[in-house]
């Protein structure tokens, strides 16, 4: 597949002097914006009309949020911003996806990709810069973990690309969101979850539950957290059917090993008629591939309303493992289905950009950096 060149949109700003004190109202969901109009005597109501103009309509100057009082427009401009994102870079794959590079700050920068396809455009968002917890087949476990996104950075990148989409006239808008960028999105729980009640806000972007996915390697407290809090959709990336090969490949397993997860995501679904869980697992050759592997992960899933996404391995430098073939992904998807369970396999998309799952690094110049620190023989982060 053939790559496009880079785009460059904005050149990287200097990093600024200092940062602004004032309050974005850009990452605040209903709530939050209730409990902030409360604070300054105003009515519950006000959450909704800035929620209208900062995301249905992408007004920022709160000068043009014409049904507010003068009085009231000018004590938000003296206290609070909406401060959005910007893009460095802006790539189209030879198939059609699209990834931007958006910068956060003086050297922290972050990729989300749009996915077309037939029926839905989904926009792959991340959460964290970076990611502790050192999956082993994954780029960005291997980069380690910066920092977390604030609400407004991950809401940031659905508000950016809504806005350019509008701006393109594009046939429609997103659909569909994934967190599937970079990071653990349930270490940040604090941030994901107001940005993910944006997403679903009817006067925000209107997604239904089962259009917002949230992807988990299965921190287990905090998957209890949003049982208690939340509908959105669930996937987790298992890839192991053992906990001897899960304890490898996904170290977090090592602290909640797969039974505790089962149970967590079956409390998950518990009350929530007609769901699933999404099960990703990524096809390592010789690794997590074997018919033995399939009709174990079959039994392992019984009666657990279920469906399994098999993704293709996509590879980068460091990584210790090749991609199956399509041949074995079939077979092992064949054995799946003949057990009962939904198997789909993930096309792999973007990669000649680097924006398919698991290639996504946060910063400019991190792959020089990598590959520094692969030949000064630098360990990779452990979880
Ligand atoms: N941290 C979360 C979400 C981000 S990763 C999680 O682990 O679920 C999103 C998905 O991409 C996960 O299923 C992850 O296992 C998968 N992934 C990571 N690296 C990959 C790679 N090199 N090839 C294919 N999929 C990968
Ligand atoms: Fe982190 Fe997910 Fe990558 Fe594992 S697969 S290192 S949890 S981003």
């Amino acid at each position: 597949m053939k790559s496009f060149p880079a785009k460059v949109v904005a050149e990287p700003a200097p990093v600024p002097a200092q940062v602004s004190e004032k309050l974005n109202l850009l990452g605040l969901d209903r709530k939050g914006l209730e409990g902030f109009f409360a604070g300054v005597g105003e009515k519950p109501f006000r959450a909704s009309q800035i929620l209208k103009w900062v995301h249905a309509r992408g007004v920022t100057d709160f000068g043009e949020m014409t049904d507010l009082s003068k009085a009231l427009r000018g004590k938000l401009a003296d206290m609070a911003e909406v401060r959005v994102p910007e893009a460095v870079t802006d790539q189209t794959s030879g198939d059609g996806t699209r990834k931007w590079l958006l910068r956060l700050d003086g050297s922290n920068a972050i990729e989300t990709v749009l996915i077309p396809e037939k029926n839905r455009d989904t926009l792959c968002i991340s959460s964290q810069v970076g990611c502790a917890l050192a999956c082993t087949f994954c780029s960005t476990g291997y980069q380690g973990f910066n920092r977390n996104l604030s609400a407004a950075e991950i809401i940031g990148q659905l508000w950016y690309v809504s806005r350019i989409l509008d701006r393109e006239g594009a046939r429609r808008n997103v659909t569909n969101v994934v967190f599937m960028g970079m990071g653990e999105p349930l270490l940040n729980f604090k941030n994901v979850l107001p940005a993910s009640e944006l997403m679903k806000d009817d006067h925000a972007y209107g997604l239904s539950k089962r259009r917002v996915t949230l992807s988990t390697s299965g921190v287990i407290p905090y998957l209890d957290r949003l049982t208690e809090v939340s509908d959105i959709s669930l996937a987790v990336s298992l890839h192991a059917p053992n906990d001897a090969l899960r304890d490898e490949l996904v170290p977090i397993n090592r602290k909640y090993p797969i039974a505790e997860l089962l149970a967590a995501c079956r409390r998950y679904i518990a009350d929530k008629p007609h769901r699933s869980i999404t099960w990703e697992y990524v096809m390592l050759d010789g690794v997590n591939d074997t018919d033995a592997h399939a009709r174990q992960l079959a039994r392992l899933l019984k009666g657990i309303p279920s469906k399994v996404n098999l993704i293709p391995f996509n590879a980068f430098p460091e990584a210790p493992y090749a991609r199956s073939s399509d041949a074995r992904i079939r077979a092992f998807s064949h054995i799946l289905s003949n057990a009962g369970l939904v198997a789909t396999t993930r096309k792999t998309r973007g990669d000649d950009i680097d924006g398919a799952c698991g290639q996504l690094v946060g910063r400019v110049a991190d792959r020089t950096r990598r590959r520094q620190k692969r030949s000064e023989g630098t360990q990779a982060p452990q979880a």
